[in-house]
Parts: structure tokens; sequence; C-alpha cells
């Protein structure tokens, strides 16, 4: 009598435990992730954010390659050095170019010729872990500024060097911005963090194709749960190949919340179908610098 009626609770709770073990796997994207919005300041580097504290926050969130830029570039120029440590901890750095040298030239770039100088001189200096592969990030609060005439001419040095461009703009800069350098390789930084519509940022994937969408802060992207919104479950299943994953790491409270932060996209990433999910993590950011495949972790 037992033995028969515990057959069938044994069943149904191996039922059970299969079903809760498909759901916890379909809630979190597990393979590897870019970084492709990273910023180590020098507040970060100078306090506790250390190198080997942020290599070992990368390395925790599966983060396999970063987008690294700092203010002023000191930070950058850290990580691109630390060529062991960095491959110890199974990260590429991509370095860009900050435009900043303090939190002055946040306001005025765009007009700032000794600016365009110091990009040039970067450029030609490059880091330790290889020639700079982008400007940015750089911020338009207003953007009648993306016709500022250092704003044209990098745009022009980008499009020439195949340099990508990480924008903190709204959705009218995009216009003003590629109407410089139609064949530039520019990543919207959080994908018009003011809110533009999912229409208007399916309108401009579909007028310039080498634009890209970094997803950091956007909002609407997820509902209360963390998971992804409708509208925008459905534009990035459309336009899976022109999204990326950021962190934005602006402030030392964003490296405090590292692993949050990829844990958090890590659930929402899990919301598309799992080849739109890769793309998104890893391989569009891979594709627009040519990275391999990340090999298997070094042993820890
Ligand atoms: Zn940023």
């Amino acid at each position: 009598m037992t033995r028969r009626r515990s057959r069938p609770v044994a069943a149904l709770l191996a039922t059970l435990a299969l079903l809760a073990g498909s759901v916890a796997q379909a809630q979190r994207y597990d393979g590897p992730l870019f970084d492709a919005h990273l910023h180590y300041n020098d507040e970060a580097w100078r306090a506790e954010h250390t190198l080997p504290d942020v290599l070992g926050r990368l390395q925790r969130s599966g983060v396999r390659a970063i987008i690294a830029n700092s203010r002023p570039n000191d930070g950058t120029r850290t990580l691109a050095a630390a060529g062991e440590q960095t491959r110890a901890a199974g990260v590429t750095v991509v370095p860009f170019i900050r435009l900043y040298r303090n939190r002055a030239d946040y306001t005025g770039w765009f007009a700032d010729e000794t600016i365009h100088a110091m990009v040039l001189r970067e450029l030609a200096a490059g880091t330790p872990a290889g020639p700079y592969r982008g400007l940015g990030e750089f911020h338009l609060y207003d953007s009648a500024n993306a016709n500022g005439p250092v704003a044209r001419q990098l745009m022009q040095l980008a499009q020439a060097r195949d340099l990508a461009v990480l924008a903190h703009v709204d959705d009218q800069a995009i216009d003003l911005l590629m109407a410089h350098a139609p064949r530039a390789r520019l990543i919207w930084a959080h994908t018009g963090i003011g809110g533009a519509s999912v229409e208007r940022v399916r309108a401009l994937l579909q007028k310039y194709p080498m634009l890209m969408g970094e997803l950091s802060y956007r909002p609407g992207l997820t509902d209360a749960g963390g998971g992804l919104s409708a509208e925008w479950k459905a534009l990035l299943t459309d336009h899976a190949d022109r999204f990326l994953v950021g962190s934005d790491t602006w402030i030392n409270a964003r490296w405090a919340g590292y692993e949050g932060l990829m844990a958090d996209a890590r659930r929402w990433l899990a919301d598309l179908p799992a080849p739109a999910a890769r793309r998104i993590a890893w391989d569009n950011a891979a594709r627009l610098f040519g990275l391999p495949e990340p090999a298997a972790r070094p042993a820890e």
C-alpha cells in the first residue's frame, strides 16, 4: 500500500524537480558576456576597485571581453598593460579613447580643438594591448552640439580609421552624427537614455545599418520582475544582431554592484530565443572587433 502510493508521489516529485530545473535554466543566460560599456575611472582605481578587484568581478560575472575607457585614459592604459592578469582572468581588453581629461570636458569637448589633438596623440601612441579600437564614451546633452567642429572631426576620423564610437546622445543627435560620417560604426550608449520610443529606435536601426544599441540604463527594457518588456522583447528578437550589453561603471557604486548588474542582464537575456541572447551577450561585439570565440576559462 505504502509502496503503491509512494511511486506516483515520487514520480510527481521527480517531474516537478525537472520542471523547476528547466525554469531555472530558462531564467538565466549562461554563455559568455562582452561588457560593451565599461569605465575604469581614476576614482575607481584610486579607491577599493584595484585591478585585482575589478578583474575578480569580471571573472565572477562570466565577462570575457570589455570595451574599456576611462577618465582620464590612465585607467584604460592600466587595464591594457596588465596582459598577464587579464589573460589569467580570461578577459580581452578592447581599448577606447575617452575624450575627457576631467569632468569639465564633458560639456565642451565638441568645440575643443585640444581634445581633437589629444585623441590624435593617443591614437598614435596606442596601448600595450594594441591599437585603440574606438572613441568615447562621449556625451551630448544638447543634440545641436553634434554639429560642433570637434564632434564632426571625430566622427570623420572614426570613419576613416575604422574606429567604433560610443555615444551617449539622444535620437536627434544620432541623425546629426551619422550625417557627418554615414559609414561610421556608431554604438548608441543606452540606446536613448531619455527613452526614445521603440518605434523610433527601430526606424534608426533600419536607416543606419552600422548603428548598434548598447542597453545599460535603457528605460522600459525590463518589467518589474526583471524580465524583458513585451515591446523590447520584440525589438531585440527582430534586430538581435544590433544590440550589446553594458555595465556603465561611471561611478564606484556601479563597480560595487557589478556582479548584480551582470546577473540582471543574464536574467533578461534568458527571455530571448537562445541564439538571439547569445548574439546580444557576446557575438555582436566580438564581430565588431574581430574577437575569436572565448577560450575555456583558464584554471583558477
Ligand atoms: Zn558611460
